[in-house]
């Protein structure tokens, strides 16, 4: 069966319950959630009665929790060496773990971060040694999933040899798993009308089995772009008939698909896009 959902909210005063029901308006039988705004620090502690009541939700309506994926927030940037900076990043990312946990979830998607000037093998080695870091005093069973970047600015990861050269300076290698993204991929110059050829590379460096998170997007952008800008599904370079092929490739049978594409006006597209692509999926 297809597993798919989209991002949704997570509020303090709803908690994980408010991200379930979200999720269930739109059809969906997985979601993604960050545990506070993206762009900031602040984080609510943990409700367990809510978490309980959640599960309850979640398991009434055949939402698996080891298919339910959290988003690190961007101002994780490990790439980066600037003590502070470096330690700060650390941290957050330490007590983001610890909530994952707490959660009960699996997954925990990270964009690999951004080397703001410092050279991609300064940042891959910053990323490494972060990583390490981390890990090195959780024992959770978490997995973090690096997640595949358009190359923007001075991003990190935006090809898979750079994920590699992570996933290879990681000790706890099986902490580590990837998170694709179409947008990304297109953006940074994968044809994904090639899909199968893109997934063999992808196995031939990292093995497949890495690849536990896909996001669903369309791009704004062509090729190559290194853009990354989300378009709707349907609406933008990828298309449509690519977009099913990629949600139907076997090889990513048992992997969630998250949608992550624009707002219309202010509402959420992703009932309607959900349903598109369940009427168009052979899965
Ligand atoms: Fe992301
Ligand atoms: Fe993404
Ligand atoms: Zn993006």
């Amino acid at each position: 069966m297809l597993i798919i959902g989209s991002h949704v909210g997570y509020k303090k005063d709803s908690g994980l319950v408010g991200s379930v029901e979200e999720a269930l308006s739109y059809g969906a039988n997985t979601f993604m959630f960050y545990t506070g705004a993206p762009q900031n620090t602040i984080r609510s502690s943990i409700d367990l009665d809510n978490v309980k009541k959640a599960y309850t939700l979640m398991e009434d309506n055949s939402i698996d929790k080891n298919n339910v994926i959290v988003h690190a927030p961007y101002i994780i940037n490990l790439a980066n060496g600037d003590e502070s900076k470096f330690n700060f990043s650390c941290n957050f990312l330490s007590e983001e773990l610890k909530r994952v946990d707490t959660f009960g979830f699996k997954y925990l998607v990270l964009h690999p971060g951004s080397h703001v000037g410092q050279g991609v093998e300064t940042g891959i080695s910053n990323i490494i040694k972060a990583l390490n870091i981390v890990l090195d005093k959780d024992n959770s069973d978490v997995m973090i999933l690096l997640e595949t970047m358009a190359g923007k600015g001075s991003e990190v990861g935006r090809n898979f040899e750079e994920i590699k050269a992570i996933i290879d300076g990681v000790s706890k290698k099986n902490r580590i798993g990837v998170c694709l993204d179409t947008c990304h991929l297109n953006d940074a110059g994968y044809d994904l009308k090639t899909i199968d050829e893109v997934l063999d590379s992808f196995d031939k460096l990292i093995g497949i089995d890495k690849i536990r998170c896909i996001h669903i997007n369309d791009s704004k952008n062509t090729i190559s772009s290194h853009k990354d800008r989300h378009e709707n599904i349907g609406k933008g370079t990828i298309g449509l008939d690519t977009l099913i092929k990629v949600i139907d490739c076997d090889k990513l049978k048992d992997v969630p698909k998250i949608l992550e594409t624009p707002y219309i006006d202010g509402k959420a597209p992703y009932k309607e896009e959900i349903s598109l692509i369940r009427s168009l999926s052979k899965q």
